[in-house]
């Protein structure tokens, strides 16, 4: 855990005490501040006594003495409506931070030359995979890396700041609306398309919380940006001509006089007039698709900001295992492969597995988001037959059938695989995939994307585990049949 200093001697306000809220409380504690932490939910309060948290309640305190609010990222301060303790916050003039704004906090009061780096990473599609990826080369590389934020653990639970440290983050645009002393040597700004404008108000308003990224960067520092979409190529312009910090553009798709970009599955490097292969992404197991290609040239593009050279950075991409639940290949069956894409919880993130593979059995439905599936039809000439489940399984067919695909209503996951399975080996064509990208939220049937996941994942070992018993088995009878021929003979 990182002790918090930066608030020592003072009393700050913690609401939402779920695991980054209880570290807070527990970080600030450690570094002097007198805590007065606070939840809605009696079960969490509970759990915050256990863990020895002191608690004040926050309804009836007199907020004029808390030098600041740490708000749970998930609680809204401004839209769609503001939560009451923000509200109280604002009364009595207290900033709202989360924990991000302590770690900078703690990251900037480092004297120059003992300060870890810190490579912050967001965007709306892809943070997760970019920054496993990122931090895989880096380890890869021997570099001594932690990896936190909106992933796997939270940020003041991170090991302890050292000069060679370097701290890899995902950062979403809850987060990034509350850290204003934010300074990434390496921030990286992946893609933009309309998501969470209950809590932003529009677009713009979106985009400026993730803008928020950039802030405080000096000349020093690195910015990267997805120049794939028309937001990215715009914000790449525009931070250009800004402050003299080093801007590098990349893409997963087109060529670039300047940055990283991958072009027919390899990625390149290019700088003053030279470009260099940094690797063949097509060997690269885990990192399948041009949206992953993107994920790669940013991972790339960030570590090599730190002075690591392009022979070993290329190298360990390559051994990227993936992340569970994004286009995570489960295993085969002879030519038909189970992949579980469980992640994509809308149209747009089902759109790329869709797009990156051909022949596909296609496992879908669940909550549908507004739009349904309309948006992928272009890509419905992949699908060999599609198995629907849960709420959306009616209305998903209606728009398969309008487009003349191949479908069938399952209902349940486990009926959708079992049939799946069985239409694929009945048919002769070579290198099947039946995936899991259910274009849905997955509250109908499953706790969440991560459960049904694992029920797929499990579901397919099962009958991988069938199959291999049933060849191993044939192989034996084969191998006894022939030396009882060899004894006859
Ligand atoms: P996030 O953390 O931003 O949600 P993930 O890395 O978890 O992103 O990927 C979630 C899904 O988003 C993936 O299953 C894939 O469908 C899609 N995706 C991943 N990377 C990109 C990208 N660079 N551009 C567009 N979509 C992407």
């Amino acid at each position: 855990m990182i002790k918090a200093a930066s608030f020592k001697g003072q009393d700050v306000a913690v609401f939402g005490l779920g695991r980054t809220g209880l570290t807070a409380a527990k970080s600030l504690a450690a570094g002097g501040a007198r805590v007065h932490a606070w939840d809605d939910r009696e079960e969490a309060r509970e759990q915050a006594r256990t863990e020895g948290v002191s608690l004040t309640d926050l309804t009836t305190s007199d907020w004029h003495d808390y030098a600041a609010l740490v708000l749970s990222p998930g609680v809204p301060h401004k839209l769609p409506k503001p939560h009451w303790t923000a509200q109280r916050a604002e009364a009595a003039d207290v900033p709202v931070i989360c924990d991000i704004e302590i770690f900078a906090r703690e990251l900037n009061a480092r004297a120059k030359g003992n300060r870890p780096k810190l490579i912050a990473i967001t965007g709306t599609n892809g943070k997760s995979t970019t920054t496993a990826l990122t931090t895989h080369v880096l380890a890869e590389c021997d570099r001594a890396v932690q990896m936190g934020g909106n992933i796997g653990r939270g940020v003041l639970d991170l090991d302890r700041m050292h000069a060679g440290m370097v701290y890899v983050l995902e950062l979403s645009s809850y987060q990034l609306e509350r850290c204003p002393s934010l300074r990434a040597d390496v921030a990286v700004f992946l893609n933009l398309s309309p998501d969470h404008l209950d809590r932003h108000g529009d677009l713009k308003g979106y985009e400026a919380a993730k803008r928020n990224i950039f802030n405080n960067q000096t000349a020093q520092d690195t910015a990267i940006i997805g120049v794939d979409n028309p937001e990215g190529r715009r914000l790449c312009t525009a931070m250009t001509a800004r402050n003299g910090r080093s801007v590098i553009p990349i893409s997963g798709q087109k060529t670039l006089g300047r940055g990283a970009c991958v072009i027919k599955g390899k990625l390149y490097c290019a700088q003053e007039r030279t470009v260099s292969e940094v690797a063949d992404l097509t060997r690269a197991k885990a990192l399948e698709g041009k949206h992953n290609w993107q994920n790669a040239a940013a991972a790339y593009a960030a570590v090599s900001a730190l002075g690591i050279s392009p022979e070993k950075i290329g190298k360990a991409i390559l051994s990227f295992p993936g992340l569970a639940h994004r286009m995570e290949t489960i295993g085969s069956v002879g030519r038909l492969r189970y992949v579980n894409d469980s992640k994509a919880t809308n149209a747009d993130a089902a759109q790329q597995a869709l797009a990156s593979y051909k022949n596909i059995y296609w496992i879908a439905g669940g909550v549908a988001k507004e739009g349904g599936i309309e948006p992928l039809t272009d890509l419905f000439g992949n699908i060999t037959k599609s198995y629907l489940i849960g709420e959306a399984a009616k209305p998903f067919a209606k728009t398969l059938k309008t487009h003349k695909v191949d479908c069938k209503i399952s209902g349940t996951l486990e009926a959708a695989i079992l049939c799946a399975t069985k239409d694929a080996l009945a048919s002769n064509k070579t290198d099947a995939i039946i995936l899991l990208s259910p274009a849905c939220a997955s509250f109908d049937q499953f706790k969440n994307f991560e459960v049904r996941g694992d029920a797929f994942r499990g579901k397919a070992k099962e009958i991988i585990a069938i199959f291999e018993r049933e060849v191993a088995s044939n192989k034996a009878r084969k191998n006894k049949s022939a030396a009882n021929s060899g004894a006859a003979a």
